[in-house]
């Protein structure tokens, strides 16, 4: 069952000079399946990622989702498609409000899309720490109580409380030491088993990428330049 399918996307900027930042991607993502985007910084990686959730417009292209082309939703249906896609991001430290709690923090998008009554988030909360590998007694904690590791943990919860059918994770683990990548690329890969989750899996590193993705499409100057099977792979540089 294809749940993505992206058709010749483009993204030029207009500066002083055009920069062809994504420069006619196409590739298409299975349910259950991870699609890991390696390239070198500045090959488009994070625009591509960027278009999907439509917090930039695509110049050209498109992007159907579950059936719908998102290019062409309005704010408001884009509003509700965004909890069937959410995305965890480089730096949790960034994406986590200090000023509140850890169940405040992973709540949120159940509020916002509307899920369950309070007693029943604040249950979710729970069990998504223990899904993710905390205790649910930190539930009141604030994001600086935490580790880089366990803070990119509770990143990883929040993007998962609303079910979503497509996870984005931008180089989830490049800000994390090198001790604990494996640790968060193991849980990344033990929930996808677990859950049956559809990852698009952004790196630039491709022994990061190479660990969890069953395809790996590398992307070179807003190009896709080799779309492979994780097996079929060689070494690039
Ligand atoms: P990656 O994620 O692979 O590092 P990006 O998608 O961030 O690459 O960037 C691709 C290219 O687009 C780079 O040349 C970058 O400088 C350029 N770019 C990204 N965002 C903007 C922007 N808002 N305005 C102008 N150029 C941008
Ligand atoms: P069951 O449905 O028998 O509880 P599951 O493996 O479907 O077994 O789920 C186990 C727990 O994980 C459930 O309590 C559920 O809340 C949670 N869960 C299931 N699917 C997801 C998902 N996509 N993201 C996050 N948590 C999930």
């Amino acid at each position: 069952e294809t749940i993505l399918e992206v058709t010749n996307l483009k993204k030029y900027f207009n500066h002083k000079h055009v920069v062809k930042a994504v420069d006619g991607v196409s590739f298409t993502l299975k349910k259950g399946e991870t699609l890991g985007i390696v390239g070198e910084s500045g090959c488009g990686k994070s625009t591509t990622g960027r278009m999907l959730m439509r917090l930039i417009d695509a110049t050209e292209g498109s992007i159907v989702f579950q059936g719908k082309n998102l290019v062409d939703l309005s704010i408001k249906q884009m509003r509700a498609m965004r909890k069937d896609v959410q995305m965890i991001f480089q730096d949790p430290y960034a994406s986590l409000n200090p000023r509140h709690t850890i169940e405040r923090i992973i709540e949120e998008p159940m509020i916002v899309h509307k899920m369950g009554n309070k007693i029943e988030r604040k249950e979710r909360v729970r069990e998504l720490l223990e899904i993710v590998g905390l205790s649910s007694d930190y539930a009141k904690r604030y994001p600086h109580q935490f580790s880089g590791g366990q803070r990119q943990r509770i990143g990883i919860a929040r993007a998962l409380a609303v079910r979503p059918k497509l996870i984005i994770a931008d180089e989830p683990v490049s800000a994390l030491d090198v001790s604990v990548q494996a640790q968060v690329l193991n849980l990344l890969d033990d929930l996808q088993k677990k859950f049956e989750l559809t990852y698009l899996f952004i790196a630039h590193d491709l022994s990061v990428v190479r660990h969890i993705s069953n395809r790996v499409a590398v992307m070179y100057l807003g190009r896709i330049v080799e779309l492979a099977n994780r097996d079929d792979l060689y070494d690039h540089p």
